[in-house]
This record gives C-alpha cells, sequence and structure tokens, in this order.
C-alpha cells in the first residue's frame, strides 16, 4: 500500500530503495563530507612501496599509495575512497594532493643524495580537466622536482577510454614530453585491446596481482604470464610483477625474465621514513 501511494506521487525511485542502500548512500554522504575536510587539514597520507629491480635487486623507484583515517569514520581504503572520487570530481583534488606531497618528498629526498623514482595512480576524471597537464608540471616546477623522477600510473580501463578522446591523449603526450613516464597499471584484467600501446606514450606495463596470485597453480597460467611479459618486451616496455607475496613466485617470474616485482614479499607500502630505514638495511644485506 505504501508503494502505491508513493507512486502516485511520482516517488517511485524512492520507494525502491532498500535499507542497504540508505546505509550506503548515507555512508557515501560521510565520505564526502569529511573528506572535503580532510583534504584542508591535510590529513590523507601517502605510503610508499618498493618497486624492486630483478636484474640489479635495487630499488630505484616506490609507487605511492593513498592512505586516510579519519577521526570520525576510522580507516577508509582506497578501494572505496577513489571510486567516491571520481563519481563526485574530487579526485582532481586529491590527485593534486598526492602530487604536491610527492613533490616534496621528492624535493627532500633529492637534496639529501637519495636517488629515487615516485610512480602516482591517477584517474581519467583528472585528465578531462583540459589544463590538468598545464597545472602539473606548474607544480612540479613549483617544487622545483625532476619531471623525470616521476611516473604516472594509468589503470588498462583508462587507456581504452583515452585512446579515443583526443584532449587525454595530447596532455599525456604533454606530460611525457617534459618527462615523465607512463605505466600501463592493472595489465591483464580484462581490456584486451591493443590498439591503445600504438597510441599512448607507455613505457612500463604492470602485471595485475589477481595475475601473478594464480601464477604457481597452473601450467597454463605460467604460459599465459610468460607471454604477458614477452609482449610487454616485444614492444620495448619495462615489465613489473604486482603483488608478489612468495618466493615460489618471485624466482619464477625471475626465470620468465620480468624486470620488476613490487609486493609484500620485498616490501609493504610504508612511510617515506621508515622506507629511508629500509632502503639502508636492504643496501647492507
Ligand atoms: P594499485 O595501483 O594496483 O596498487 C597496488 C595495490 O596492491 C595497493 O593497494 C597495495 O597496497 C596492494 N599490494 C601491493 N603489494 C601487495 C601484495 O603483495 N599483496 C597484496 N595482497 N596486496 C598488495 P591499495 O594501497 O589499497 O590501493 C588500491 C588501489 O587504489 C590502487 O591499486 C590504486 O588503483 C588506487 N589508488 C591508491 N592510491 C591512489 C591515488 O593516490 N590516486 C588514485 N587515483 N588511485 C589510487
Ligand atoms: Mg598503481
Ligand atoms: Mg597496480
Ligand atoms: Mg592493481
Amino acid at each position: 500500500a505504501t508503494i502505491k501511494k508513493v507512486k502516485e506521487r511520482g516517488g517511485s525511485a524512492i520507494s525502491a530503495l532498500t535499507s542497504d542502500d540508505h546505509e550506503r548512500l548515507s555512508r557515501k554522504s560521510l565520505i564526502e563530507k569529511r573528506l572535503i575536510h580532510a583534504l584542508d587539514r591535510h590529513n590523507l597520507h601517502l605510503l610508499y612501496q618498493p618497486q624492486v629491480n630483478l636484474k640489479t635487486g635495487k630499488v630505484e623507484s616506490v609507487e605511492a599509495l593513498v592512505r586516510w583515517e579519519d577521526s570520525e569514520i576510522g580507516i577508509v581504503t582506497p578501494d572505496e575512497l577513489i571510486p567516491i572520487a571520481e563519481e563526485n570530481g574530487m579526485i582532481n583534488e586529491i590527485g593534486l594532493y598526492v602530487l604536491e606531497s610527492v613533490c616534496t618528498q621528492l624535493k627532500d629526498w633529492q637534496n639529501r643524495g637519495i636517488d629515487m623514482k615516485v610512480s602516482i595512480n591517477t584517474s581519467i576524471r583528472e585528465f578531462r580537466d583540459k589544463d590538468m597537464a598545464k597545472i602539473f608540471l606548474e607544480q612540479i616546477q613549483l617544487n622545483g622536482c625532476d619531471p623525470s623522477s616521476l611516473a604516472i600510473e594509468i589503470t588498462e580501463r583508462f587507456a581504452l577510454e583515452a585512446e579515443a578522446e583526443r584532449s587525454i591523449v595530447k596532455q599525456m603526450q604533454q606530460l611525457n614530453a617534459a618527462g615523465i613516464s607512463f605505466s600501463l597499471d592493472d595489465f591483464g584484467t580484462g581490456y584486451a585491446a591493443f590498439r591503445y600501446m600504438l597510441m599512448l606514450p607507455i613505457t612500463n606495463l604492470k602485471i595485475d596481482r589477481s595475475i601473478i596470485k594464480s601464477i604457481t597453480k597452473q601450467e597454463k597460467m605460467q604460459k599465459l604470464i610468460k607471454g604477458m611479459i614477452q609482449f610487454g618486451k616485444s614492444l620495448d616496455l619495462q615489465v613489473t610483477a604486482e603483488g608478489v607475496e612468495t618466493n615460489e613466485q618471485l624466482e619464477l617470474l625471475r626465470a620468465m625474465d620480468c624486470d620488476l616485482i613490487q609486493g609484500y614479499i620485498s616490501g609493504y607500502p610504508m612511510t617515506a621514513a621508515d622506507l629511508e630505514k629500509w632502503l639502508k638495511v636492504s643496501e647492507t644485506t
């Protein structure tokens, strides 16, 4: 009877919401509200996860991963935060915030003789701002950091959409020309449309954790991953394996001539200070 009444008032969409939906919506608006606050107060943090070169054993680069623990809602994981911010557009602000923090960190490392590259994650929505590349380059210049110490990670899904958007390709080329490199993240998660390889200035391929996870399970999977690595190499790309957790995975990847690994086996995401300590220890062992 209630539904009928609501419908009569033209409110069928409202009546269709379950209590689960209500809970999800109110959490979403709480996150949105607190995120504004967190950005204002500089309450987002970055952890850095090492990317280890399998040939040299050295850490030449780290990936910056955003972390947020809010005093009211507690920890909000990137997997929850990023989609919400992509939807409401706050991802642009997060992206700039991350870039600014990374630039400051890079400058500090540079001043102290620590040679390190950092890669940051971006969403396609950031690139839909026509001035994004310009703003990024201004920020980098303002901080006096070297653009070639920066890499931008884009997902496969991003690449697929970007290929058809001229202004995005142009902005990527502009950033690339200034020295910033691009990595293709989450490679192999289901958008095998390789034409974007020709259009976009990508130099690194990151095979997704979901694929690396099953490397020891099936011989066929091993052949597939070996093929993915060779595929990357034949295009002169550097290949990174994501989410490497065990020695067995590591040795298989080494035998397959994979260039870099990133995963708990070699290092968790950590604060800049912990990373520096970790680097010193790993240098002497
Ligand atoms: P991603 O870029 O693919 O990052 C790798 C994720 O895998 C990270 O999760 C990292 O903590 C996790 N990871 C690394 N090694 C291992 C491992 O050996 N085992 C397991 N189980 N996990 C591992 P995290 O930090 O939760 O980030 C999730 C996703 O959120 C990222 O996936 C990225 O797509 C997105 N993200 C994170 N920070 C940012 C950001 O600043 N901007 C944007 N746009 N996206 C971000
Ligand atoms: Mg990434
Ligand atoms: Mg990744
Ligand atoms: Mg991934």
